[in-house]
């Protein structure tokens, strides 16, 4: 099989307002890194993997250099850009720091928990249509809300993912579809894959994650990463 070249985007920029905590929480110290390590060396340290683009805030590019990528010898990390106001404009800003390859893995640098099972799967997915996401069945009832805060319907749950990343696409897809959504008035736009729904005709796969790939949104989710931390890597309490 061909050599695909591929780059992952690591999203770490945005405020994550609702951590509430002054130090953003991609930088926060979980078992004894900063959240952000942890993706970066599973990344780092994948066959699969030739580059990684890292897009954090203007603000924190230097505590990034100097305090992640050369402090822990991140060496596939060929670029440190800043982001944009949204999550689009991150990745929009990643996916034109990508030098040379045939896939992206556009990840969330808040979800410290992935493996590199779960890269493979991705990859194997998005070879079919140039796009797949990872996530897992939704473990609890849906219910969609309508404006007045009342049940409007209720999916069944065999249908319902819960959607995660890396999510993996072909870069020419992506690109042309992060290109052509920013023409356009965009709203609520919350990943990837919604991006290549609204612009393209193609479909994406659905692979599973883990339970444990969570992503670091509010406080609570620290303590539930602590534990994780300790159980895969050995770190004593
Ligand atoms: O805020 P949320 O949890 O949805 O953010 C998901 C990921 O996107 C985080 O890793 C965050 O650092 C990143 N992000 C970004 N640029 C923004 C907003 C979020 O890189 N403007």
């Amino acid at each position: 099989m061909a050599l695909r070249r591929c780059t992952a985007i690591v999203l770490a920029a945005g405020q994550g307002k609702r951590m509430n905590s002054k130090i953003q929480k991609q930088f926060l110290e979980v078992g004894g890194y900063p959240v952000l390590y942890y993706s970066l060396r599973c990344f780092q340290e994948s066959p699969l993997i030739q580059e990684i683009v890292l897009v954090t805030g203007k603000d924190a590019v230097s505590y990034c250099r100097n305090e992640i990528v050369e402090k822990y010898g991140f060496s596939k990390v060929t670029s440190i850009i800043p982001g944009g106001k949204e999550r689009y404009d991150s990745v929009y800003a990643g996916l034109l720091a990508c030098k040379n390859c045939d896939y992206v893995f556009i990840h969330d640098g808040a979800r410290p928990f992935i493996t590199e099972e779960i890269l493979e799967r991705g990859l194997d997915g998005a070879v079919d249509t140039g796009a797949c996401v990872i996530g897992m069945p939704s473990k609890d009832t849906i219910k969609l809300a309508d404006a007045g805060g009342f049940v409007d319907s209720t999916p069944d749950r065999r249908c319902v993912w819960t959607i995660q990343t890396p999510q993996i696409f072909s870069y020419a897809l992506i690109r042309k579809a992060h290109e052509s959504i920013r023409l356009k008035e965009m709203t609520s736009i919350t990943d990837d894959a919604m991006v290549v729904e609204q612009e393209t005709g193609v479909k994406i796969r659905l692979v599973e994650g883990s339970y444990q790939n969570i992503k670091i949104t509010t406080p609570e989710d620290m303590d539930v990463a602590e534990n994780f931390c300790r159980k895969l890597f050995k770190i004593p309490s």
